[in-house]
C-alpha cells in the first residue's frame, strides 16, 4: 500500500503553529480534565449573553435555508451601514458593506487579494502575522514604546514607510486593543492618518471592540481617513456572539475595487455567510434601547472589574497600560525579573507555561503578540466570570467592591494565587 506522506504538506503550513489563544485554552483543559484548578485568564472570549431580542430573531430565522448573496444579506447591509451613520457618524451606504462568517475571515481574504506588505504596530493580535504568512505576504512589525503604552505614534510610521515610500502596504490598527486594552485619542488617529493619506496605505481599522470602549466614546479612524480606511466588526465582541461566525467590513467607495475582489475570493470559499445568523444580525444592528441598556450595562461591568483588577497589580508592582476598552490587560512582570531569573525563567513564554503548571493561571505570553521572547509581559482576559449574572447585578447599584467579589471570585483567587508565585 502507498502510503500519503507528510512531506507533502505545504512547507508554510508546516511552520506554523495553532493559534496560540487556542493552544493555551487546551492545555488549561488538559490541566483541568486531570483535576487542576485553572484559573482563565488566558482566552479572550465575551462571557456575556447574546441579547434576548436577537436570540428571538435566530429562532425565527431558524427556517432560513437558501445560500444568500456572496457580500451579505442586502437588509444586513443597509442595516450595518445605517448603524455607523447613527453611532459614529459615517457616511457610507449598503454597498460599502461586505459580511462574512466573521472578521477574521474576511481579513484573510483581504491579506490574500491585497498585494502588499502587511504592517502591524507590535503588540498585535496573534492572527494578523500567520495569516499574511499563509499567503506569502511580508510582516512588519512596527516597534512601538512601553511610555506611549504601546501605541503606534505618527513618527514610527514614518520612519517605517519613508524608507521605501511607494511600496504597496496594509496597515492593521486595532483599538480599543487586543492585547493591551488601550485605545487611541482622536488627536494621534489623526496624525497618524496624515502619514497613511502620504504613503498611500490600505489601513484595516481593526474596531471589533469599539462598542467596548468603556466610556462608550470610540471614534473611528474612518473619520479621519475616509478614503483608505476599511472598518471592521461583527457580533462576536459587543453582542457575545462570537461562535455564530459574523463579522462586517466597511468599504469607503474608493476602495470598492478591493471590496469586489473580495466578494470574488469568498465566492470560491465560503460563499455567504449563514443565513439565519444574517437575518437575526440585522435585528442586533437595529440597535434600541434595549440594545443600548446592554451596552451601557457591558461596559460597566467591564470597567469595574478591571479597575478592581488593575489596583491589585499595581499594590504587587505589576505596571501595566491603563485599560480603557474590551476586556484585556496587559501586565508588565519586570519588576520580578532577577526573582524570576534565579528560577530559570527569562522569556514570557517559560514565565506562562511555569505559572500555569504551579499555579493554574494561564495568560498569554507577550511574544504571540510580537514582542522578543525577553520582554516579560503577558496578557490577561478578564472574561472568566458569569455575564448574565454580571448584567443583573450591576444594575442593582452596588458598590464596586461587593461587586468584585460577587462576579469576580475566581479572578481575585488567581490574582493572588500569580502574585503569591511570583514572589
Ligand atoms: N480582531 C481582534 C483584535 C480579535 O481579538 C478577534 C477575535 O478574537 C478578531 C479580530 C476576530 O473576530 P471574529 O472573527 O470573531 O469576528
Amino acid at each position: 500500500m502507498i502510503k500519503i506522506s507528510q512531506k507533502n504538506l505545504n512547507p508554510i503550513i508546516n511552520g506554523l503553529k495553532p493559534s496560540a489563544t487556542l493552544a493555551i485554552n487546551e492545555k488549561s483543559r488538559q490541566l483541568a480534565g486531570e483535576g487542576k484548578k485553572i484559573y482563565r485568564l488566558g482566552f479572550g472570549q465575551s462571557p456575556f449573553p447574546v441579547p434576548e431580542s436577537v436570540v428571538e430573531a435566530l429562532k425565527e430565522n431558524a427556517h432560513q435555508k437558501d445560500y444568500l448573496p456572496v457580500k451579505g444579506l442586502w437588509s444586513l447591509r443597509e442595516m450595518v451601514a445605517d448603524y455607523k451613520g447613527r453611532k459614529k457618524g459615517l457616511d457610507r451606504t449598503a454597498e460599502d458593506v461586505l459580511i462574512g462568517p466573521g472578521s477574521k475571515e474576511l481579513l484573510f481574504l483581504l491579506q490574500l487579494v491585497f498585494y502588499g506588505d502587511l504592517l502591524i504596530p507590535k503588540p498585535s493580535w496573534v492572527s494578523y502575522a500567520p495569516q499574511a504568512k499563509i499567503v506569502g505576504r511580508q510582516v512588519h512589525w512596527i516597534s512601538t514604546r512601553q511610555e506611549n503604552d504601546w501605541r503606534l505614534k505618527a513618527e514610527e510610521l514614518e520612519v517605517f514607510c519613508v524608507t521605501d515610500p511607494d511600496r504597496p502596504r496594509l496597515l492593521i490598527l486595532n483599538y480599543p486593543s487586543n492585547p493591551s486594552g488601550t485605545t487611541y485619542e482622536e488627536k494621534e488617529l489623526i496624525e497618524l492618518a496624515k502619514v497613511a493619506r502620504k504613503y498611500r496605505l490600505v489601513l484595516l481599522s481593526d474596531e471589533i471592540y469599539g462598542e467596548l470602549h468603556h466610556k462608550g466614546q470610540h471614534v473611528s479612524m474612518a473619520h479621519f481617513y475616509p478614503e483608505g480606511t476599511i472598518v471592521s466588526g461583527g457580533l462576536s465582541k459587543w453582542c457575545g456572539a462570537g461562535g455564530w461566525r459574523l463579522g462586517t467590513f466597511t468599504f469607503p467607495t474608493s476602495l470598492g475595487w478591493l471590496r469586489d475582489a473580495l466578494a470574488v475570493a469568498a465566492s470560491e470559499t465560503f460563499t455567504a455567510t449563514s443565513a439565519p445568523i444574517q437575518y437575526a444580525a440585522v435585528r442586533a444592528f437595529e440597535g434600541g434601547k434595549e440594545i443600548e441598556t446592554y451596552l451601557a450595562d457591558s461596559r460597566r461591568v467591564l470597567a469595574t472589574i478591571v479597575k478592581g483588577l488593575s489596583e491589585k497589580l499595581v499594590a504587587h508592582h505589576i505596571s501595566h497600560p491603563k485599560p480603557q476598552g474590551a476586556f484585556y490587560l496587559f501586565p508588565n512582570f519586570e519588576h520580578y525579573r532577577e526573582n524570576l531569573a534565579q528560577r530559570g525563567i527569562l522569556t514570557s513564554m517559560d514565565l506562562c507555561n511555569q505559572l500555569l503548571l504551579d499555579s493554574g493561571v494561564a495568560l498569554l505570553p507577550a511574544s504571540d503578540f510580537g514582542f522578543p521572547p525577553e520582554v516579560l509581559a503577558a496578557r490577561l482576559s478578564y472574561v472568566d466570570f458569569d455575564g448574565g449574572k454580571s448584567l443583573k447585578l450591576i444594575r442593582e447599584n452596588q458598590n464596586d467592591e461587593s461587586f468584585l467579589d460577587a462576579i469576580a471570585p475566581q479572578m481575585l483567587e488567581g490574582i493572588g494565587r500569580m502574585t503569591d508565585w511570583l514572589k
